[in-house]
């Protein structure tokens, strides 16, 4: 199917010629006409699918058939995101499809000055991409009328959910038009109750779109487990790394600490690498993303929070170094790979403590995930599983702890057991394997006060 077929005006069929795409997305198919139709939407899309040109085309499109109000413009469009990086991703992509019309777009987050940000709203911007934080600081200082906003997009609302930005939400929908008299679009990779609870607050009569299998990893991406020693993941990341001659890799890790010893352990080995994480700066992370990209760096080592939003094209690499607490989060750490139809490998490093996270993931995923035991790393069964200590569970998100978060894995500190063997020069051959063992995980308990998770979920 062709993209002037979905009804889209000139300009933007211009701008996504331009981009190079032949043909639109399963998710821009099916969500495209029923946005341009007025409709409010609840789709089901993990990033990767090509969701963000899916609401932001026919958003464009809206916009552009009223005419923009001559002087400081209203707000006409909200695009809510969890993070920064999703917010500048998203921002980049208004821009993008919207160059030959005549529409003007800002993108206000955290973590950096907001002099700036209120210069150009009292300028005047028909679309704001917001995290809803800085959002919300905006509009208590005035300095933001959404008042007369025609469109809400909330992008990755289980995200939005899992970092507990729900009360901030609810606050931004107060500032709002009632739903009914403005268009609401939500998107969320995964869907629970709490996802749905907020459609029904958000949405007016929404048509549901869905691409991909709920809590499904996207086509294209072949998984595989490589059960090995804690101790020894870091040498068979490089080791896989190297041998396997992978010049672009995402690392996953559990914990802020975690991205940034791992990073170090790495550049120590030989290999280019960076970590990025909600304890670095703006500029930071900004600079990691950029090098990763370039190619300077080899190995970007994030936290789950940290890599919502990067969007890197034809990423052909994603390691689980731990698995992650919250099973989703494997779904959105493999949907940075295999990107609108793409190939790409995710490999999770699984030690004995991680089985029962393990088995999470495959309960989630309806599936199991093929288990390989690479030569020269076979677990050492004497190892018994021992609690994992911080992270994540369920709602709660280490990142978002406030100070101190994610850094009281006292395990990671303790000498790691000693093996005998060491990384093997030749090829890793493999053999099946279906772990079994139990390992216990103990969630973290965490009060979370709403004001910690604010300040530091812009993560
Ligand atoms: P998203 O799911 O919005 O994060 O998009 C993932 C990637 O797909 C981005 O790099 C987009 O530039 C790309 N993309 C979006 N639409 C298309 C399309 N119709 N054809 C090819 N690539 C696309």
């Amino acid at each position: 199917m062709p993209f002037d077929t979905l009804g889209l005006s000139a300009e933007l069929l211009r701008a996504v010629d331009d981009q190079g795409y032949s043909e639109p997305t399963p998710i821009q198919q099916n969500a495209i006409p029923v946005i341009l139709n007025g409709k409010d939407v609840m789709a089901g899309a993990q990033t990767g699918t090509g969701k963000t040109a899916g609401f932001t085309l026919p958003m464009l499109h809206r916009l552009s058939q009223s005419p923009a109000t001559k002087g400081r413009r209203p707000v006409r469009a909200l695009v809510l995101t969890p993070t920064r990086e999703l917010a500048a991703q998203v921002g980049s992509s208004v821009e993008t499809y919207g160059r030959y019309l005549p529409l003007r777009s800002a993108v206000i987050f955290g973590g950096v000055k907001i002099g700036p940000q209120i210069k150009k709203l009292h300028h005047g911007v028909d679309i704001l991409v917001a995290t809803p934080g800085r959002l919300l600081d905006h509009a208590g200082q005035k300095t933001v009328d959404l008042s007369q906003v025609e469109i809400l997009v909330l992008d990755e609302a289980d995200r939005m959910l899992d970092m507990g930005f729900i009360h901030d939400i609810r606050k931004v929908l107060g500032l709002l038009p009632k739903k009914g008299d403005r268009q609401s679009l939500l998107f969320s990779a995964t869907f629970s109750e709490g996802i749905k609870q907020l459609a029904n607050r958000l949405l007016d009569r929404p048509i549901p779109i869905e691409v991909a299998t709920r809590n499904s990893t996207a086509d294209g991406v072949s998984q595989v487990v490589h059960p090995v020693d804690k101790a020894r993941k870091r040498e068979l990341l490089s080791y896989m790394i190297g041998s396997r001659n992978w010049r672009q890799v995402l690392v996953f890790t559990r914990t802020k600490h975690g991205a940034n010893r791992l990073a170090q352990q790495l550049e120590k080995d030989g290999l280019r690498s960076a970590a990025i994480h909600g304890n670095k700066s703006q500029g930071a992370r900004t600079r990691a993303l950029a090098a990763f990209k370039s190619g300077d760096v080899r190995v970007l080592v994030a936290t789950d929070i940290a890599a919502r939003g990067l969007d890197i094209a034809q990423l052909p690499h994603v390691v689980n170094y731990e698995l992650p607490n919250v099973p989703e989060d494997y779904v959105h750490r493999i949907g940075r790979t295999g990107r609108a139809g793409n190939e790409g490998e995710a490999v999770s490093l699984v030690c004995v403590d991680e089985h029962k996270l393990l088995r999470d993931i495959e309960r989630l995923l309806k599936r199991k995930i093929l288990k390989v035991v690479l030569d020269g790393y076979e677990p050492d069964p004497s190892i018994k599983a021992e609690p994992i200590q911080n992270g994540r569970k369920g709602k709660g998100r280490s990142q978002s702890r406030g100070k101190g978060g994610g850094r009281r894995d006292r395990r990671r500190s303790s000498t790691p057991k000693k093996t005998t063997s060491k990384a093997s020069p030749a090829p890793p051959k493999s053999k099946s394997e279906q772990s079994n063992s139990t390992g216990k995980s103990v969630p973290a308990k965490t009060k979370h006060k709403r004001r910690t998770r604010r300040r530091s979920s812009a993560i």
